[in-house]
């Protein structure tokens, strides 16, 4: 890689007590790169993502983000969490609020950014995820595929420089999931930095510069999508592949 990763990860462990979750994990991810991270359930994908917006401590390793050192003792958590948006499964928008609400909540109270200004910027997200007019509902009152990009909008609206999704279409009705990684892929042709968990091994096949699969808290392999899939190297990703494709 000629430029400096945006976000390197070395040497990180972490245990839940005697549970050794994440082993050995090292990776750097290029400024625009698309990471996609799949692997078996209880695998450590979310606890890894988790660790990269500071939401899980680690005990041994490193986590820089473009420049940004977040040891295992946690410093520079705002920092961090400054660079790096998140998209949750379960979408978790306040339901008390409304779209518009939901994406200025964090620029006003957290940034300080004046309140008629954070509402511009989010109605520009909000028209790049293609709901607008969904702005003054609330989340109840808009389907799951709505919330979840209002949930993109919200994450974008804080203009981070990576972009993390764990599993954001695994909790969709099937009719919904392809305008959520219609909204992903437009980011992504956008050069924005992401790593995914997700098993929607299409949209890993379309936009992953990288597909990483991971097994008992390891990085098993990592390979450009057209290599993984046509040449998985170990039996743990083929017995994997063959059960999802
Ligand atoms: P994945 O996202 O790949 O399904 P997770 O990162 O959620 O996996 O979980 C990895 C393992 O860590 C699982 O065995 C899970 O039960 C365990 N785990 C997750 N969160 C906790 C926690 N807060 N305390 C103890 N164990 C946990
Ligand atoms: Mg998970």
């Amino acid at each position: 890689m000629a430029e400096k990763p945006i976000v390197s990860i070395a040497g990180l462990n972490k245990w839940y007590g005697e549970f050794h979750v994440l082993r050995d994990i090292s990776l750097d991810v290029g400024r625009g790169e698309r990471i996609v991270i799949c692997g078996p359930s209880g695998s450590g994908k979310s606890t890894l993502i988790r660790c990269i917006n500071a939401l899980e401590e680690f005990q041994e390793g490193e986590i820089v983000v473009d420049g940004i050192d977040l040891g295992p003792s946690l410093k520079h958590v705002d920092d961090i969490r400054r660079e790096v948006g998140m998209v949750f499964q379960s979408f978790n928008l306040f339901p008390h609020l409304t779209v518009l609400e939901n994406c200025t909540l964090a620029p006003i109270w957290v940034r300080n950014i004046p309140k008629k200004d954070a509402e511009a910027t989010a109605m520009k997200f909000l028209e790049r995820v293609r709901i607008p007019d969904k702005a003054n509902k609330y989340p109840g009152q808009i389907s799951g595929g709505q919330q979840q990009r209002v949930a993109i909008a919200r994450a974008l609206s804080m203009n981070p420089k990576v972009m993390l999704f764990d599993e954001p279409t695994s909790a969709l009705d099937p009719e919904m999931v392809k305008e959520v990684l219609d909204t992903m892929v437009d980011l992504a042709e956008e050069g924005m930095t992401m790593l995914v968990v997700t098993h929607e091994m299409g949209f890993a096949r379309e936009v992953a510069n990288r597909v990483v699969f991971m097994d008992a808290g390891q990085i098993i392999e990592a390979n450009a999508p057209e290599e993984f899939f046509a040449h998985p190297q170990h039996a743990r990703t083929k017995l994997f592949l063959s059960q999802i494709l």
